[in-house]
Parts: C-alpha cells; structure tokens; sequence
C-alpha cells in the first residue's frame, strides 16, 4: 500500500530515474527547507488547511542519500498520514528498519524507498547480473540514494538468493533476504570478528561458511555463503551482501548413508584387487 502510492506519484508525474524533489514538492504544495537542528532529522509542517505545507530537513546530516530519504520520508507522512498536522522524525525512527510493520515510521519508510528507488526501474538495471556491492553501489549512485537503502530495495527485487546485512560494533541490526533466501540470519548474535574484516574490493564476494550467518546451518561445515562486505565508519557499522549462490541444503540421513554405501563400495574394489585379503 505504501510502496504502491509512491509508485502511483511517480506513474502520475513521470519521473524516470533519480528523483528531483521539486518535481514532486511543488505540485504537492510542499516546500523543503534545511535547518540546523538537534532534536529531529525531518520534519513536517502541515498547512492548517490540510494541503501543503514545509518540510524540515537537518543541515547536518553528513550523506546526501540519507538526506534524500528523510526528506522522502516526510513526503511519504504528508501523503499517508493526513490525520497528523505535524510530525518530528528523529534518527532513530527513519531508515530504521526494525521497527513493526504497522508503526507510521515503517510506512513512511517504505513509501520513500519506493519514491527513491522504484522497483521495476532497478529490476530493468541489475537485469542478469550477479550480486555484488559494486552493484549495489552502482544502483546508489543512479539513484542518488544511500547504500541501505538500495541494499534492501536490491533485495526486495533480486532474483537471486540473497540477502543484505547491516552491522553495527559486530552485532547483526537487520537483515533483508531476497524472497529466494529462505533462511533466518544471526539477528541480535555478536559475530565472529574476522567474519568483518571487509579487506576485499567490492566487485568481489568471497567464500563463506553459512553457519557464520545463519543458526540452522551450525552443524553444517560444507554449507557455504559468498559474502560482500564494505565499513561504514560514520554509523560504527558494517554492511554486508551474502549470496547462496548453491542452494544451502541439510545433510539428510539418505546423503549419509550414500557417503556410507560409497565406502563399502571402496572397500570391495580393494578386496577385487587384493583377493587374498579377506
Ligand atoms: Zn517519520
């Protein structure tokens, strides 16, 4: 629904690739307005008659892609949350995607995601390529958005198994799995240190166990994961793309008793060759 209004926004105006606020501001009857400010990081200022009104973004937030989503986000409060005159968003309530489904954040949230990365565009853009961060940064800078940001709507679209990770001081925050990832990663759990070490270009995964990220493989030594990670010091955190890019499957007992019928086998082929060994 709220990724749906902010598809309709964009059908209705036509806007292609990477959004011009004014292009939507002004036909809305908004204006957008930095300000230094310590209590919010968006704002919205609803005209008393109910259309229009002012958005209020802070001066000091350091990434222009997290800049775009706050003000994104207060356009999606104008639109779906007619009932509020004003709304004071702080750090922790845009872009934070823990919180419930039903919370006003969480639509607003989604609804900007959508203005600023439309989904049917970025599938046209990854087309058949494999994940990477490379392209996932490359999608950020179409779009002029925020590496989060595009990692989960990456996600939501890919075809591929796979899944975005945002760590802060080594615990897992969130975690977005494509709809062919079908697995729980360590929410919450600290990391193993070396997991994020990040030394490796972004145009490179490489090879993990799965039992590092996702509890139901901890048993499993063979089950691996290809792994992308950059450093993003401004938040403490770390940002991850994790790829199956072989299904990850349990060890039945029937794979076990193959592993066990291969031995016998092995073991009659040296009694063949050595007859007289019995
Ligand atoms: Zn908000």
């Amino acid at each position: 629904m709220n990724k749906e209004v902010a598809m309709e926004l964009r059908r209705r105006l036509q806007i292609k690739g990477a959004l011009r606020f004014e292009n939507i501001t002004k036909p809305l009857g908004l204006t957008v307005k930095e300000v230094d400010s310590d209590g919010f990081d968006g704002a919205l200022v609803r005209r008393s008659s109910g259309i229009g009104g002012r958005i209020l973004v802070k001066r000091g937030i350091r990434e222009l892609g997290r800049k775009r989503f706050t003000t994104a986000h207060e356009i999606g409060h104008y639109l779906l949350h007619k009932d509020s005159d004003s709304m004071s968003c702080g750090a922790k309530e845009i872009e934070n995607w823990t919180n419930f489904e039903i919370n006003p954040e969480h639509a607003a949230d989604e609804f900007a995601s959508e203005l600023l990365l439309p989904s049917a565009e970025m599938k046209g853009l990854i087309g058949t390529q494999w994940p990477s961060l490379k392209l996932v940064s490359d999608l950020a800078a179409e779009f002029e958005a925020s590496l989060t940001a595009t990692i989960r709507k990456y996600c939501d679209v890919a075809t591929h198994s796979c899944a975005g990770v945002w760590v802060q001081e080594s615990r897992v925050v969130w975690f977005s799995p494509s709809t062919s990832f079908p697995h729980w990663v360590k929410v919450g759990e600290e990391l193993d240190a070396g997991l994020l070490d990040c030394n490796i270009p972004v145009e490179e995964m490489v090879e993990v166990r799965a039992s590092e990220w996702i509890p139901a493989f901890s048993e499993e030594k063979e089950a691996t994961l290809l792994q992308g990670c950059v450093r993003m010091p401004t938040y403490k955190g770390c940002l991850v793309l994790l790829w199956a890019n072989r299904p990850l499957k349990h060890r039945t007992a029937e794979d076990e008793l193959l592993e066990e019928l291969d031995t016998d086998r092995f073991d009659s082929f040296r009694r063949e060759r050595w007859p007289g060994k019995k």
